[in-house]
């Protein structure tokens, strides 16, 4: 796998590909899981070469705390990317992503302001730059994104299309712990106490029952709601357990 760091040496690399082969690209901010390893297997499907990038991007965290808490497994991310076989890792830092220190994005003004984008100010705003620019550097045949960030998956599909983006934008399924949480970078953060509040909040959030009737589980488990709705026959949640924040959606049953 070759490492790059710099985006002058990655443009030269993509540039010496040969122009019949076909570029995958997974984005991640790294403390990779099998979540991420389920898009990295897809593209490897469906493309000659595979680029996964990391970086933490600053932006898309309106809390200063959960991003300095952010994990960081470095050393091991190389040697899942290494066993599964990726062709390129890019993983650039602040100043050669933002040379223009923040002073442009790209905003949308409806869906990203409701679910995360409602707790989270300028969430989505961190989020669709960096994606953006991204897309930009890999120009890449297909980008694959996770379900389990549905809202972020929903938003970049269209961003694609709003700005004749020519990468076509691939939906992966949420891939689960045995016990029902879906995997997460932030799953390392939580103690063995709030790990097992976690399998619950999984737990009772997958039951079909009416929303206000899973609220309430919820709170008789202390299990601190941001939000749990029901948008295009899907429901969505995001909760704080001991500090870290989770998020889960499912389609609805018709
Ligand atoms: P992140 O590193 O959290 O920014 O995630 C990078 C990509 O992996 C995003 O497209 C996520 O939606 C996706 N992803 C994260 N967790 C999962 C999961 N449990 N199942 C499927 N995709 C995931």
């Amino acid at each position: 796998m070759k490492v790059i760091t710099n985006i002058s040496l990655w443009q030269k690399t993509r540039q010496n590909l040969p122009f019949d082969k076909t570029l995958g690209v997974v984005m991640t901010m790294g403390a990779l899981h099998k979540g991420h390893l389920s898009l990295i297997e897809q593209s490897k499907k469906q493309n000659d070469f595979t680029l996964v990038s990391i970086f933490i991007n600053p932006t898309q965290f309106n809390n200063q705390d959960d991003l300095a808490k952010y994990p960081k497994t470095w050393d091991q991310d190389i040697a899942l990317l290494e066993a599964a076989d990726v062709d390129f890792l890019f993983a650039p830092c602040f100043d050669e992503m933002y040379p223009d220190d923040y002073r442009y994005k790209i905003t949308e003004n409806s869906f990203s302001q409701i679910l995360c984008g409602k707790s989270r100010p300028g969430h989505f705003d961190g989020v669709l730059t960096v994606v953006m620019k991204l897309l930009q550097l890999a120009q890449a045949h297909r980008a694959y994104f996770g379900e389990k960030d549905y809202q972020q998956l929903h938003l970049i599909k269209q961003m694609v299309k709003a700005f004749f983006i020519s990468t076509k934008i691939i939906g992966c399924p949420i891939i689960r712990e045995e016990d029902g949480l879906a995997f997460s970078s932030r799953n390392i953060r939580l103690s063995k106490t709030a790990r097992e509040k976690a399998r619950l909040f999984a737990q009772m959030f997958h039951q079909n029952q009416p929303l206000e009737a899973i609220k309430a589980m919820f709170e008789q488990q202390d299990i601190e709601i941001d939000y749990l709705e029901a948008h295009c026959n899907r429901r969505f949640a995001a909760v704080l357990i001991d500090g870290v924040r989770l998020i889960d959606n499912l389609e609805l049953k018709k």
